[in-house]
């Protein structure tokens, strides 16, 4: 376990190796899973003030299942997250397939074009790491847990590239933690720390 702050993080981020790898799982986790997204309150707002500027990209089925049952479902495991089309285990409501057959998500094309300055939910700009509060809100879990089968061809073209998963998910790690939390982390992949015990609370 290694502690930052209140976080703290499996070994595991460090560890391991990954680099997704679209071709071949064709952006699956956005579809697969128990749940849409989890999103935040502050996300929830943005997701309603751009809805209107993603809407063209998604397929007429998630219009309709969200105009039938809005942006949002509550999950009992994870409170707010994504609709999804026809169950809680369907696709997100705001995923589509790009011509080669890859699930895309619509805030991330409209961020690229320049259009929105908000990529997607930071639980999905994270994955495969996920992040959880504990009990209390007093500190954090961050774990990392791809997909057993979905995922495996990420794992693997980890190992080939030999990139650490915290690597892979800089961006990400530095939006939801911030630089300072990024350097110390990488100082602690490469062996230039102090280990700190934990007593689980
Ligand atoms: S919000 Fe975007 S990235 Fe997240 S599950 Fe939906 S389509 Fe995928
Ligand atoms: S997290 Fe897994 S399923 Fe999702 S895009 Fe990466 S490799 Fe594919």
């Amino acid at each position: 376990m290694i502690v930052i702050d209140n976080i703290l993080i499996s070994e595991d981020v460090v560890d391991k190796r990954f680099v997704c790898d679209l071709n071949k799982c064709k952006g699956g986790c956005c579809e697969e899973g128990d749940a849409g997204a989890p999103v935040e309150e502050e996300e929830m707002q943005i997701i309603r003030e751009v809805y209107d500027q993603v809407k063209h990209l998604l397929p007429p089925d998630a219009i309709r299942e969200i105009d039938r049952t809005g942006l949002f479902a509550k999950d009992d495991e994870f409170g707010w997250v994504t609709n999804t089309i026809g169950s809680n285990k369907g696709i997100c409501v705001f995923a589509f397939h790009d011509e080669a057959g890859i699930i895309k998500c619509a805030f991330e094309q409209v961020y690229r074009e320049g259009k929105i300055s908000w990529k997607k939910p930071i639980s999905c700009h994270l994955y495969p790491i996920t992040a959880k509060k504990g009990t209390n809100g007093d500190y954090e879990r961050v774990n990392y847990e791809p997909r057993e089968v979905l995922c495996k061809p990420g794992c693997n073209l980890g190992e080939e590239l030999k990139v650490p998963v915290y690597q892979f998910l800089k961006e990400p790690l530095i939006r939801k933690y911030g630089e300072e939390f990024y350097n110390a982390l990488d100082s602690i992949a490469k062996g230039d720390w102090e280990e700190i015990d934990f007593k689980e609370k």
